[in-house]
């Protein structure tokens, strides 16, 4: 449970400090990191949800493209010119960029390409009919037990991509702009909904 992950892990760390005599970095490491209160904010067994996009990763792009691109010719710019670019041109591109990809769906984003494209090789696999018992496949909660689902990038594997939805073309592909698909933090992980039905929802909500 995520209380005895808790427990161990604090006792492994305070097992190191004891053996290495590091009796200061015990007193930080467990009041500023592994108490209940420090503890919550930090580790992934705390919570439920599985988070859909690496948060280290998406702060270095996010800082990359302020220190090269908006700030490319000013080292250690002044903190007022540094809120105007972030909201004048970094804030500008970011609603640009969204309301392309997302609201307009005018471009297709990139890592939905990717998505498809790991898709249409599970979709080829061919799966060993005892497999969806063995590893329990829920499709409505979008969820199985395999290890391949637990370390995919999109939360997918053959078993939930062969699991009969009636997502895809005659052959089960996924074609470019049919879905709008969602990534959640909890089940349903993933969710793929028609074009089609995405308008007709959005004309439900209007009428
Ligand atoms: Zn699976």
């Amino acid at each position: 449970t995520s209380a005895e992950i808790h427990e161990f892990a604090t006792q492994q760390i305070y097992d190191f400090c004891h053996s290495q005599n590091l009796l200061f970095v015990w007193i930080y490491l467990y009041s500023h990191w592994y108490t209940e209160v420090q503890w919550v904010k930090w580790a992934r067994s705390a919570r439920d949800e599985i988070p859909a996009g690496k948060t280290t990763m998406l702060v270095e792009a996010h800082w990359r493209v302020l220190k090269r691109i908006h700030l490319h010719h000013h080292n250690r710019p002044r903190t007022d010119y540094l809120v105007f670019i972030m909201i004048s041109r970094q804030c500008r591109r970011l609603i640009l960029s969204f309301n392309q990809k997302v609201a307009e769906r005018r471009v297709v984003p990139s890592w939905e390409n990717e998505f498809r494209a790991e898709w249409r090789k599970l979709n080829d696999l061919q799966i060993d009919d005892d497999r969806n018992e063995l590893y329990q496949v829920d499709v409505e909660r979008w969820v199985c037990s395999c290890p391949y689902f637990i370390h995919n990038r999109f939360l997918l594997c053959k078993h939930l991509v062969n699991g009969g939805h009636g997502y895809g073309n005659s052959v089960g592909l996924l074609q470019p702009r049919r879905y709008l698909i969602t990534r959640k933090q909890a089940p349903p992980y993933i969710q793929l909904i028609h074009v089609r039905q995405r308008y007709e929802q959005k004309y439900i909500c209007e009428g």
